[in-house]
């Protein structure tokens, strides 16, 4: 019987890549054999991430640099990577940011900005990704959220706005491809440190809310996370789509 979990052969973009749960999860992807792209803002860390995960698996793989919130640049970067790899069958939008203030100083930019990131940005490089899996009928597109697509937290109203828009933009993007055999979901993680939460892991206060707050009593582990990437990756998950797998040791099933 075929694995039903068999990545060998596919190629992967995901966006963000070049350091924590992007990394994570490029990394899980390329043990299972699927090749990777690196992606970040920066050229060079792309590039230098790459070619330290292909010296250490010999999976192909490559950097690759572009803003997900500049249309022009998500249009021309996925064009390279295309033209230089092939199909892309599988495109993770993990490029993400955070912004905190108390609600009255918020300023407008952040606004702007985590939701250009967060939110139009998977729309683009899904968008620009699609046209190519429309064409051959077949693709895997997993969008992240956060526990914050489903719970409101003080201070980061945009992020968590920009999150529960994941879980919508994931459910309009099935019905746009799942006529064309596409299948498009997400991944909600719970709390990891990675740089996007080093400032709050090392708040004795918050570490201490996010222990007491999550059934498993811990922050997650980048690699836990892994496991639903294959899943919604390979031919294991065909029939499942436009689904939200929240991956966050129980805390968004109790209150
Ligand atoms: P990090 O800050 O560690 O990494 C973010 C990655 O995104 C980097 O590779 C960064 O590279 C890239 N990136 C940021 N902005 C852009 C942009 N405009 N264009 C292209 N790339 C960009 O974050 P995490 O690993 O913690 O988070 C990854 C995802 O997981 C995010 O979507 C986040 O919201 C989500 N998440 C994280 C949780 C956590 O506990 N850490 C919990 C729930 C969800 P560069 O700066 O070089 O561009």
């Amino acid at each position: 019987m075929t694995d039903l979990f068999e990545l060998h052969g596919r190629t992967a973009l995901v966006t963000g890549s070049t350091r924590g749960i992007g990394r994570a999860l490029a990394e899980g992807l390329a043990a299972a054999g699927c090749g990777v792209v690196i992606h970040g803002r920066n050229a060079a860390q792309a590039s230098a991430v790459a070619s330290e995960l292909h010296d250490r698996s010999g999976i192909p793989t490559t950097g690759a640099s572009f803003d997900v919130a500049d249309a022009d640049a998500v249009a021309a970067g996925v064009a390279r990577i295309e033209a230089e790899l092939g199909a892309i069958d599988v495109l993770v939008n993990n490029a993400g940011i955070q912004r905190r203030s108390a609600l009255a100083d918020f300023p407008v930019e952040w606004w702007d900005e985590v939701i250009a990131t967060n939110l139009t940005g998977a729309f683009l490089v899904a968008q620009a990704v699609a046209r190519g899996m429309v064409q051959r009928g077949q693709g895997k597109i997993v969008n992240i959220g956060s526990v914050q697509s489903l719970l409101g937290r003080p201070g980061i109203t945009p992020y968590a706005a920009s999150k529960g828009g994941v879980v919508m933009l994931t459910k309009g993007l099935c019905a746009d491809l799942a006529p064309h055999g596409i299948q498009v979901n997400a991944i909600a993680p719970g709390y990891f440190i990675t740089d996007l939460t080093e400032s709050l892991a090392a708040d004795a206060q918050f570490d201490a809310w996010v222990r007491q707050r999550t059934p498993a009593g811990r922050w997650g582990s980048v690699d836990e996370l892994v496991g639903a990437l294959r899943f919604l990756s390979s031919d294991a998950s065909n029939f499942v789509n436009g689904q939200t797998i929240y991956v966050d040791g129980g805390m968004t099933a109790v209150v």
